[in-house]
């Protein structure tokens, strides 16, 4: 096989290794998981046992240290099988480690990669009950003391949560909102911190095997050690590093999971029959597959092109958003015809198709909705038009 400049021999293996890893938790464990709205334990005691937890992580910390554009891979090849796992890892190594590597200190990476790669859960708490689309609104405090800082106020939705041993937590170090978000900095917080509390895990539409719930803090003391980087004004400059990791990741579940749709419609087309005939047979029920694969491709291309970027080093922040946009909204579509593709059994709970739909909504609305996306992409256009012009 021609290996492209990214794709060494070792990584074709680890991503064969994950895709037949992932093929031995069957259709049927997923499907369980989903009614009991479970944290998959096997799967991700198997996943960390054969080191897929840990492949954004240098190897020297105990990784695979997977580039950009593998890392995207990799995820890609999960989401197929398990978007609720997409979540969880791309929480854990896409945005929590990757802000280590981003922003974090010696210590700070010193303490927590090893940690990570072996296995422990972190989570990334921005979102406020006043705060999801305003980010940089956010109310949680973080106060100076002589020796540390005191964290108090609630994180919502955050995801892993339940599970976490530590979070990135981005808290307001200043009274006033300062240019360029300045009042925002981010910590490293051990969840075994006296005064921090977790919610009940949210019930939601689809994904239940991954979690979500309140941080609440309440005078919650650590160190000066827990500001990450040591450098205080720098959180949401790092959160927003960590957000074009996690949109190209929430791009690439959502190509991957619009391909398992697809993939589940056409086997279904060629086995029901109607009129006498599969369905498949029917130019109109091929009209909704070829054009499910035209835009599957379409973002499978978006996919390669932004992740090469970004390992050559190029500010992705509006191509990232544009693929997270494209692909969520993409898989939407797809999901939806698959529904179709399978008529009433399409809405029924026992069948794939109807978990599909569910699962899939989620991606236009996480890591930056549609909106305000596009209002990013926008902006930026603008601005670079004004300067020069
Ligand atoms: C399953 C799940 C997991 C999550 N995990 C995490 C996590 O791990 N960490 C974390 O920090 N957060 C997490 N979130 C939060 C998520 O990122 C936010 O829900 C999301 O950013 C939207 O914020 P919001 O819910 O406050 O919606 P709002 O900001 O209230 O938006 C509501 C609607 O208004 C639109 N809107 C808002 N402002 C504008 C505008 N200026 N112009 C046009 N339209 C606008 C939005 O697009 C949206 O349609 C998670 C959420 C869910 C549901």
């Amino acid at each position: 096989m021609q290996l492209s400049p990214y794709d060494s021999e070792h990584f074709l293996e680890i991503r064969e290794g994950v895709r037949r890893l992932c093929a031995e938790f069957p259709g049927e464990y997923w499907r369980e998981l989903d009614v009991r709205r479970e944290y998959p334990t096997a799967f991700v005691k198997a996943l960390t046992d054969a080191g897929y937890l840990s492949v954004l992580i240098p190897e020297e910390y105990g990784g695979a240290g997977m580039n950009v554009s593998q890392y995207i891979k990799t995820i890609h090849t999960i989401s197929y099988a398990m978007p609720a796992f997409r979540s969880i890892i791309s929480i854990n190594i896409g945005m929590f480690a990757s802000a280590l590597k981003n922003g974090g200190t010696e210590a700070q990476q010193n303490e927590w990669w090893p940690r990570i790669a072996g296995g422990e859960i972190a989570c990334f708490g921005l979102t406020e009950p006043g705060s999801g689309s305003d980010s940089a609104g956010l109310q949680t405090t973080a106060t100076q003391t002589d020796n540390g800082w005191v964290l108090s106020g609630t994180k919502r939705y955050i995801t892993n949560s339940p599970f976490a041993k530590v979070g990135l937590i981005m808290a307001r170090t200043s009274k006033e909102n300062l240019p360029k978000n300045s009042h925002v900095s981010a910590f490293v917080v051990p969840f075994d911190a006296p005064g921090i509390s977790i919610g009940k895990s949210d019930k939601k539409m689809g994904q239940s095997g991954s979690h979500i719930a309140d941080i609440v803090m309440d005078d919650v003391r650590v160190g000066g050690e827990a500001l990450l980087g040591g450098e205080l004004g720098k959180g949401f400059a790092y959160a927003m590093m960590s957000l074009d990791n996690g949109r190209m990741s929430v791009g690439a579940a959502a190509t991957a999971y619009a391909r398992r749709a697809l993939d589940s419609a056409v086997r279904y087309a060629t086995e029901r029959k109607a009129f006498g005939e599969p369905i498949a047979n029917f130019q109109l029920i091929q009209q909704m597959l070829a054009q499910s694969e035209i835009d599957i491709y379409a973002a499978e291309c978006m996919m390669d092109d932004v992740t090469r970027r970004a390992d050559a080093g190029e500010n992705v922040l509006r191509k990232a958003a544009a693929f997270k946009v494209f692909a969520s909204e993409m898989c939407g579509r797809v999901v939806d015809a698959c529904v179709q593709v399978y008529g009433g059994a399409g809405y029924l709970a026992e069948y794939d198709a109807e978990r599909f739909f569910r699962d899939a909504r989620i991606y236009r609305i996480y890591e930056g909705t549609t909106q305000i996306l596009q209002l990013q992409i926008a902006k930026h256009m603008l601005r670079e038009f004004a300067a020069a012009n």
